[in-house]
């Protein structure tokens, strides 16, 4: 372009040039002159075909110029095309770059989420293979642990015996401060049943893990199902902030939590239906059921202990004249009361059970024959005692035990309940309102005798 535009004002200084020079020597009439004096045919003509020749020249010249001023133009308008082009590319690039950003971190995202939807699976599996409440503590400790590992996080089970929420685990920055007890009213997110989420106003609630000084942002979620409340998932930040977790993080938690609260809905009614089977309505002792090998395991132990253990039959006496003469319902009333003082007078170790009608068993291990039948007579003494005086009986209650004692009489099982069962026979023909004690028959003697 440059050099275009130099040849055309080359081209127009050349034929200003040889115009001056030409009017300043006069070129024109020494030309005419000297082709005159040569005697040189057309020469004069010279002059007017070097102006149109010159004028042909300004021409091309012009025309270079008009060429090279247009392929400028072109060029520049393709450079400007080549900078938009490497400016959008630059862009792409810039936008792509930006998109495998966003798109690496959504990869991560999802890694992130299928792990945690593999940690609650695998959780629900568990949930549902655990026996045991004790079980279903430990696995939701565990479990959340890898579905809520951010944040300083506790999870606190309801112990409605003392009123109390117990820390059963915790993690994060700050789970050094978690507070190990709170009163069960002191959970808000149970009296409300829902999330409670408080960024300002922490200082106000009596909720002491939303009080830890260095919280600023909470979210809580109730393990709950049908208002039986189990637990409460605490989640604290440091940080001030209204999502502590992530929409889909905080869907998921709930779905978690109401998971874990069904999975210990079932579990203590499983418990509470077992309890209710193995154990006597109207007394609340163990029934026959419950005492299940209760008598076999301790005569095992009795064995690899080296001690005795005594099995007693007790009886009520003349129960069905008692119903008969004050009806049913205080025949209720005082095979109550047998059942509740004859358990106050025993050792925790001891089992007491429910026989079946008015009778009654009971295991006293590392008791001998003699131990047991003192035991017995003093327990026989306190109800006959106590029914007298007390208003619950219509009169006095005395009752009748046999007495047989592992290794002694036998070490099975089902002869040892038999021979107590003999000797209460035997303590109901002495009178009754006594103990007997097995005795093993000699081929001339009676198979019981009064200790
Ligand atoms: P004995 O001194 O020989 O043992 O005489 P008994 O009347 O106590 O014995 P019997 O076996 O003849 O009668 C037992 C009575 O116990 C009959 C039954 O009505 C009563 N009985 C059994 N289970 C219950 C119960 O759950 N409630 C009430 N009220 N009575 C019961
Ligand atoms: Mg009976
Ligand atoms: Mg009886």
């Amino acid at each position: 372009m440059k050099r275009s535009v130099s040849d055309f004002l080359i081209a127009i200084g050349i034929f200003v040039a040889a115009f001056l020079i030409a009017a300043l020597t006069d070129l024109n009439e020494r030309w005419l002159a000297w082709s005159q004096t040569q005697g040189l045919a057309g020469a004069e003509e010279l002059p007017v075909a070097l102006s149109f020749f010159s004028l042909a020249l300004g021409w091309y010249a012009w025309r270079r110029w008009q060429d090279a001023t247009s392929s400028h133009q072109q060029l520049s308008e393709t450079v400007q095309q080549l900078q938009v082009e490497v400016e959008e590319r630059r862009l792409a690039e810039e936008h792509a770059h930006v998109l495998s950003a966003t798109k690496n971190e959504i990869l991560e995202n999802e890694y992130l989420r299928s792990e945690k939807l593999e940690q609650v699976r695998v959780m629900s599996d568990l949930l549902a293979s655990a026996s045991t409440l004790a079980e279903l503590k430990a696995i939701t400790v565990d479990s959340l642990q890898h579905i809520v590992p951010d944040h300083t996080v506790s999870v606190m089970f309801a112990n409605p015996e003392f009123n109390l929420w117990k820390n059963a685990g915790s993690w994060g920055p700050h789970s050094d401060q978690v507070h190990q007890e709170m009163r069960l009213n002191d959970c808000w997110v149970l009296q409300n049943s829902k999330i409670y989420k408080d960024l300002s106003n922490t200082q106000t609630m009596s909720c002491p893990q939303a009080n830890m000084t260095t919280i600023k942002s909470v979210a809580c979620f109730p393990i709950i199902c049908r208002e039986r409340a189990f637990g409460v998932l605490h989640i604290r930040s440091d940080k001030l902030t209204e999502n502590l977790l992530s929409t889909e993080d905080e869907k998921m938690v709930i779905a978690v939590c109401n998971s874990i609260g069904l999975h210990f809905y079932n579990a203590q009614l499983r418990a509470e239906l077992s309890m209710a089977s193995n154990r006597d309505e109207l007394t609340g002792l163990l029934n026959r059921r419950g005492l299940g090998n209760t008598l076999k395991r301790e005569i095992k132990a009795s064995e690899l202990q080296g001690y005795e253990v005594t099995v007693a039959m007790i009886d009520i006496d003349h129960f069905k004249q008692y119903n008969d003469t004050y009806g049913h319902q205080e025949g209720d009333k005082a095979l109550k009361f047998v059942a509740e003082y004859l358990s106050r007078q025993i050792r925790s170790r001891d089992v007491l059970a429910r026989y079946g009608g008015e009778e009654f068993i009971l295991i006293l291990p590392n008791t001998s024959k003699i131990e047991a039948y003192k035991k017995l007579k003093k327990m026989i003494a306190v109800i006959e005692e106590l029914s007298g005086k007390s208003d619950t009986c219509m009169r006095v209650i005395t009752l009748s035990v046999g007495i047989a004692t592992a290794p002694g009489d036998s070490t099975e099982e089902e002869p040892l309940v038999k021979y107590a069962d003999m000797a209460l026979y035997a303590a109901k023909k002495h009178g009754r309102n006594c103990v007997v004690g097995y005795k093993k028959p000699s081929p001339k003697r009676t198979n019981t005798r009064q200790i």
